[in-house]
């Protein structure tokens, strides 16, 4: 008997997709993974509060607020050099992945969710008219479903998106005994990863990440050839020399891409829906992708469980997928593209030299908030202290 879904990926997007089926009362839903989990994802780890919020919805707001390190302030660095420090009042929090993923994924099972890993997907099975009805293994296990769930991330061997794939590479570092300003997270926008950025998450009291992104094509969309390391070496060293002199590096660096789209399509096909990071969505900007993903696992539950329940014809509820995802999300990224030409040309460095203006303030603010995912940020500083003490408080009241 074919299960009802079958889910390949249990990151972010595999695993809402699954809690929010159990939620709308699908029974028999099978959850795929190659690696066991608890495991690590290479990744920032920054929760933003549009991904708060989907988790709001998937009722696990409370206890990831309770896990993880709440970021009171952002400090933005512009490419000339210039600061501005946004108190954020904990809108956003850091959550080690291999924590996070591994509670998505537990919360998905007490709900009745199968879940199967050390099981590495090679391909989809199709039955004669070409429609998905299962996925196998490399090693020849096969799972069948009625419908089948492709969230295997950004190097899906599954998506059938034809257009040239664009990415963002990155390259990150942890270490412990950071000094830092507690609670605050910094973006800098340095001018050898424009338009892009590097930054510095606070994982908690003692133990930070820091990583660069910068863009994976040169204009002609070509694969970039730069030296990752040695930008990522003059990153650490321009900006954070004398603090991580006293640091100790956890681990090695690590690199991974992160593939995006500025218009969703592609993600559906007979019998398959394909979400979060394998069907590109994440933001080309900030190259957030965790919110993305999750958003993008509940869409495609609503779209199954309206076909299962009768609501919808498959070929209703597949269109209504791609605009759901359309209308959720493209907005964000006419903002990233925004954001890139902002970061691209002095407009950063102007806006930061005329902050005091409370015109200019207002509109960091919404520029600000609406380009980094949504983020709900109450007040711009170039004063650090004052920063600081706003984000004391703000602490001391949460
Ligand atoms: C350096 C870096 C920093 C980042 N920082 C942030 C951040 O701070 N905040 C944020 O929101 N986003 C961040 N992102 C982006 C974010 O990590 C991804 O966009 C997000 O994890 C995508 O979720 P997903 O569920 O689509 O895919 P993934 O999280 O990639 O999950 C895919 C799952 O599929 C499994 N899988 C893959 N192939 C197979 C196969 N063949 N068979 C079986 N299983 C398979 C994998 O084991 C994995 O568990 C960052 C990314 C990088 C690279």
């Amino acid at each position: 008997m074919p299960h009802d879904v079958v889910i390949v990926g249990a990151g972010p997007g595999g695993s809402a997709a699954a809690l929010a089926l159990a939620q709308r009362g699908v029974k028999d839903v099978l959850l795929l993974d190659r690696d066991p989990f608890p495991r690590d994802k290479t990744c920032g780890s920054g929760l933003s509060p549009n991904a708060l919020k989907v988790l709001d919805g998937l009722g696990l707001g409370e206890e990831v607020r309770k896990l993880a390190y709440p970021i009171m302030s952002v400090r933005i660095v512009t490419p000339g050099g210039k600061q501005m420090v946004l108190a954020s009042n904990a809108a956003a929090v850091v959550l080690l992945r291999r924590v996070f993923d591994n509670l998505l994924v537990e919360k998905a099972q007490s709900l009745g969710v199968k879940l199967t890993t050390g099981f590495r997907a090679d391909r989809l099975i199709k039955d004669d008219s070409g429609r998905v009805t299962g996925v196998r293994s490399l090693d020849g296990v096969e799972h069948h479903g009625r419908f089948v769930l492709c969230a295997d991330g950004a190097h899906s061997i599954f998506s059938t998106d034809p257009r040239p794939k664009r990415s963002i590479s990155t390259l990150m570092g942890w270490w412990e005994d950071f000094a830092y300003a507690p609670g605050q997270l910094d973006m800098i926008f340095d001018k050898n990863v424009s338009p892009l950025y590097g930054w510095m998450f606070p994982e908690g009291p003692n133990r930070v990440n820091i990583g660069i992104c910068v863009d994976g094509q040169d204009e002609e969309g070509q694969k970039s050839t730069r030296n990752l390391r040695q930008v990522f070496q003059r990153f650490l060293d321009d900006h954070y020399g004398p603090q991580l002199k006293q640091a100790r590096p956890i681990g090695k660096w690590k690199g991974h891409p992160i593939v995006y789209t500025n218009w969703v399509g592609h993600c559906t096909a007979p019998g398959a829906l394909f979400l979060g990071e394998a069907a590109r969505i994440t933001h080309n900007a900030t190259g957030e992708g965790i919110y993305q993903a999750m958003q993008s696992g509940v869409f495609a539950a609503d779209s199954v469980a309206q076909v299962l329940k009768g609501e919808k014809s498959e070929a209703k509820a597949w269109n209504g997928y791609v605009w759901e995802h359309r209308k959720r999300f493209t907005a964000g990224f006419l903002g990233g593209l925004a954001l890139r030409a902002v970061v691209a040309s002095p407009i950063l460095d102007n806006v930061a030299g005329a902050y005091n203006h409370p015109t200019v303030r207002k509109a960091v603010v919404k520029l600000l908030g609406s380009a980094l995912a949504g983020s709900s940020i109450s007040e711009v500083t170039t004063d650090a202290a004052k920063a600081a003490k706003a984000a004391k408080e703000a602490r001391d009241a949460a």
